[in-house]
């Protein structure tokens, strides 16, 4: 079994910025949670994502947000088309010259969909097994209209014998390739989804039942309902703590949350010796009870001579994403008497933020001195210590 999973619309409905299927939503991006959620639903179907051209890097960063077990099996994307027709069509046809044998059968889902349980995508392999072509669909609670172009009502079709549509949409695999194929070349375009192109093919589509929350992203208010779904679902709070010393020694600048700032000396360090990123780092280890920076970044190892604390900040932040998780909230403080660190503030946040993918109201910078006591009081060294919040699901949940 194959699922083409069609990321490549521009969903300008949300918003300018960045297309809907790559913001982030609790942690990770809309395509990410569609991915593993389709990923847990069918673990031995191939997964092929159709996206557009623009994106090639926002899909690698979906990709790598994933859990190893989520990734495998999710095939190289294809570019899609100008249209959602055109778009499936490339996913098709790559299946069809793919090394593997074509599938059997095909699901075709949108990346919009995060929402889609298991029981969705069981009933839907279920129903193209038997009709060969066959869409879920749930009744509307509105009465529908039929409008003219005046605006006037043309008809009331009786709501009982109405179906709002949804995807998955199941085929076997050669039925809804060979309608494809039949609709490009008669230049039958503008069909806005697959069973339109079986219907036009002249397929019989059963309507098997779906599901109210398998909800379409489509608009800015779904993002953050969804969003906040997901959120409810995050249930098991932790914290974690960090705390790191580096020497002062000679120099002209130090690192501090991933900024570079002048000072009259410089801090010791095997990396680049960034005592803030470093203390954040391990509060969210400490949050995933998943070692400390040493263990994952040993000291000993040469690679890391100089090394550039983003890169441990943001492998940290990966492997909260890729336990399914999103970090709430990092609360860190830097102990020193110079350099000052307020005016350094808001770029430090910044910095981190952007470190972990995560939004800037959620990253606190504070700063104090130790009133010249102690080893930061003379300026021998700096500390920093962080509390990092993160949410993760139940684990089996
Ligand atoms: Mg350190």
């Amino acid at each position: 079994m194959a699922i083409v999973v069609v990321a490549a619309g521009r969903g300008s409905r949300v918003g300018e910025g960045t297309p809907k299927q790559y913001r982030s939503l609790a942690g990770r991006c809309v395509l990410a949670h569609g991915l593993s959620a389709l990923r847990r639903a069918a673990p031995d179907a191939a997964i092929l994502p159709v996206i557009h051209a623009d994106d090639v890097t926002l899909y690698a960063e979906a990709v790598a947000s994933l859990d190893p077990a989520s990734r495998a099996g999710v095939l190289a994307p294809v570019v899609g088309g100008a249209s959602r027709q055109e778009s499936v069509r490339a996913g098709l046809e790559a299946l069809a010259a793919g090394p593997d044998a074509a599938p059997g059968i095909v699901l075709i889902h949108d990346a919009a969909r995060i929402f889609a349980s298991d029981a969705l995508i069981a009933r839907a392999v279920r129903a193209a097994e038997v009709h060969g072509a066959a869409i879920p669909g749930v009744p509307v609670a509105d009465t529908i209209k039929e409008i003219a172009p005046d605006q006037s009502i043309r008809a009331t079709p009786p709501r009982a014998a109405l179906r709002a549509v949804q995807t998955p949409q199941a085929f076997d695999f050669r039925l809804i390739l060979d309608a494809h194929r039949r609709a490009a070349q008669s230049g039958a375009d503008g069909l806005t989804d697959d069973a339109a192109v079986a219907e036009w093919a002249g397929r019989p589509v059963h309507v098997f039942e779906g599901d109210a929350a398998n909800m379409k992203i489509t608009s800015a208010e779904d993002l953050a309902a969804a969003e906040a779904r997901l959120i409810r679902d995050l249930v098991d709070m932790r914290m974690g703590q960090g705390y790191d010393v580096h020497a002062l020694g000679p120099g002209d600048h130090v690192w501090l949350g991933g900024i570079k700032i002048s000072h009259d000396h410089g801090l010791v360090g095997h990396s680049d010796a960034d005592v803030l990123s470093h203390a954040v780092t391990d509060a969210l280890f400490g949050a995933l009870s998943d070692g400390d920076i040493g263990s994952h970044f040993p000291p000993s190892d040469p690679q890391w001579r100089g090394a550039d604390s983003n890169i441990f900040l943001a492998y940290a932040a990966r492997r909260v994403r890729e336990r399914g998780g999103m970090i709430a909230h990092v609360d860190a403080t830097v102990v020193c008497e110079r350099p000052k660190v307020g005016p350094h503030r808001d770029a430090i946040r910044a910095s981190l933020a952007r470190t972990m993918e995560i939004s800037l109201d959620r990253v606190a910078v504070k700063a104090t001195t130790s009133e010249k006591l102690g080893f930061t009081g003379r300026e021998e060294g700096i500390a920093a210590l962080a509390v990092a919040t993160v949410r993760l699901p139940l684990a089996g949940a």
